[in-house]
């Protein structure tokens, strides 16, 4: 008998799993995929370490989480810089002083900032809405050719149906600084997420290829308790209806060539064109191989949003009114068994990035030090 049965060996499953051993706790580890560390798993191709899930860009402003992490992996001097391309038209992103140039030609912080401010008058009143947010954060020009599209077609509703929060997640700064988070730390993992997670789990009993839902009576006898990190609404069954997240398919192609956009990733934020971004996964990397070689082909994603629906790998929670009230409900019932505890991003529903999915996995197995 374990302790633990930690369903999901992505980021939250891994540290909850590593903290628990090292509290002298029993764990097996389970998943359903064939693979550890859920998305931000990366596959090695041609020398490249591919992020088979999307881009995976750690940061933090979080310093225990940073020297947390820094156990497991060392990390690239990598900055994301994202690039946006609003046909042909390209734009340095998160909206800074080379945007506001480009997109008006102004030239000091004061006239940027008075563009903005005359642009921003039509916004009465607090945003009530992620379009009067966007508005009023860097005005209707920018809004209109970097915002509208690319946030429609990754969350498929319009602008004015989404909560404002989503676009406060980007910076908008009156300097010249093409740093897309405001992070004091950032990088990525050498050698790749997956050997992250891998040296997480050293020493961890792990079951590939072990879907909970459809063995839960079996795995349950198994352990006194049991961490879950999958979707909430899944667990019971959608008994009281589905939550809504979005969905990601990644058309991924080697190409023979040295380099295709010169950025790891490059924004398409008309409407058109039909995906979010293009990811060129060695630029996480410098172009380098793991000694130092430059590499003679690229590979890159693109990268295509979609509703989920039953079949489909969910990614992003939709965090409106209806959802997260739905969801409320399922944690309710989450409660009412004292063997289960739930986690992560899925788990949580929440728009986590990774090093608050690790805060929250340091947390919870702190509360569970108690148990037995
Ligand atoms: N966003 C945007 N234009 C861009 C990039 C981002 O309008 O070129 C907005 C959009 O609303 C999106 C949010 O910012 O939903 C967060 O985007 P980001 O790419 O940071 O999210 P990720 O998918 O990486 O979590």
């Amino acid at each position: 008998m374990y302790d633990y049965l930690i369903v999901g060996a992505g980021l939250f499953g891994a540290v909850v799993a590593h903290e628990l051993t090292q509290q002298g706790k029993s764990v097996l580890v389970i998943d359903k995929r064939s693979h550890i560390a859920g998305n931000v798993y990366t596959e090695q191709t041609e020398g490249i370490h591919v992020h088979v899930y999307g881009a995976h860009i750690f940061h933090t402003n979080n310093t225990a989480v940073w020297q947390y992490v820094n156990q497991f992996a060392h990390f690239n001097r990598f900055t994301n810089s994202p690039v946006a391309n609003y046909k042909g038209e390209l734009y340095s992103l998160p909206f800074n002083m080379y945007t506001f140039n480009r997109m008006w030609g102004v030239v000091t912080p004061e006239e940027a900032a008075a563009k903005i401010a005359e642009q921003r008058k039509e916004i009465t009143g607090e945003p009530r809405n992620l379009e009067e947010q966007a508005i009023s954060l860097v005005g209707r020009d920018i809004y209109e050719k970097l915002i509208k599209g690319y946030t429609e077609k990754q969350w498929g509703r319009d602008c004015k149906d989404l909560p404002a929060f989503i676009i406060k997640r980007l910076p908008v700064r009156l300097t010249f600084d093409n740093n897309y988070f405001n992070a004091l730390y950032q990088g990525i993992p050498v050698g790749g997420y997956t050997q992250m997670v891998a040296n997480m789990l050293k020493g961890i009993e792990v079951r590939l290829s072990t879907d909970y839902l459809t063995h839960r009576e079996e795995l349950n006898g198994l352990a006194r308790k049991v961490i879950y990190t999958g979707a909430l609404d899944a667990l019971f069954d959608y008994r009281l209806g589905y939550l809504h997240y979005r969905s990601v398919r990644f058309e991924t192609e080697l190409l023979d060539m040295p380099n295709y956009q010169g950025n790891a990733a490059v924004n398409y934020t008309d409407r058109e064109t039909p995906y979010t971004r293009i990811i060129e996964h060695k630029w996480f990397e410098f172009g380098k191989d793991e000694e130092g070689n430059d590499l003679p082909k690229t590979i890159i994603s693109r990268e295509y949003s979609s509703e989920w629906k039953p079949g489909d790998e969910p990614y992003y929670p939709v965090n409106d009114e209806e959802n997260l009230s739905l969801y409320a409900k399922y944690r309710a019932l989450a409660e009412e068994n004292p063997k289960l505890v739930v986690g992560g991003r899925l788990g949580d529903y929440k728009y986590y990035d990774m090093d608050q999915v690790i805060a929250s996995a340091l947390q919870c197995s702190e509360g569970l030090l108690s148990d037995f």
